[in-house]
């Protein structure tokens, strides 16, 4: 999936999480910086290229702090991202 595509999905999840987690219409100050770690790791990921989906990256370069928390967004948000953004998901899934 192209870097560009893949900033896009994480966005939207961050962002449906925080909307439904936290009761923000914008993203509070923790999502927002998860949000930013997660963009700049896909901007300097060495697999950019031919990136496979981060679940089954050979490299896991997140802290262990922020893997838990992006993985409980993911959790979350996958589930839910197919009626808010089923374009987003499917292009996820098919890439
Ligand atoms: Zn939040």
């Amino acid at each position: 999936m192209l870097i560009a595509k893949e900033k896009a999905v994480v966005q939207k999840m961050i962002l449906l999480y925080c909307r439904l987690n936290h009761n923000n219409k914008a993203l509070c100050a923790d999502c927002k910086e998860l949000l930013l770690y997660a963009s700049q790791k896909l901007d300097k990921c060495p697999l950019k290229h031919n990136k496979p989906s981060c679940k089954k990256c050979p490299i896991h370069c997140y802290s262990s702090d922020k893997k838990e928390k992006i993985k409980e967004v993911m959790r979350f948000s996958g589930q839910r991202i197919l009626m808010y953004h089923p374009r987003a998901f499917l292009m996820h899934l098919l890439k």
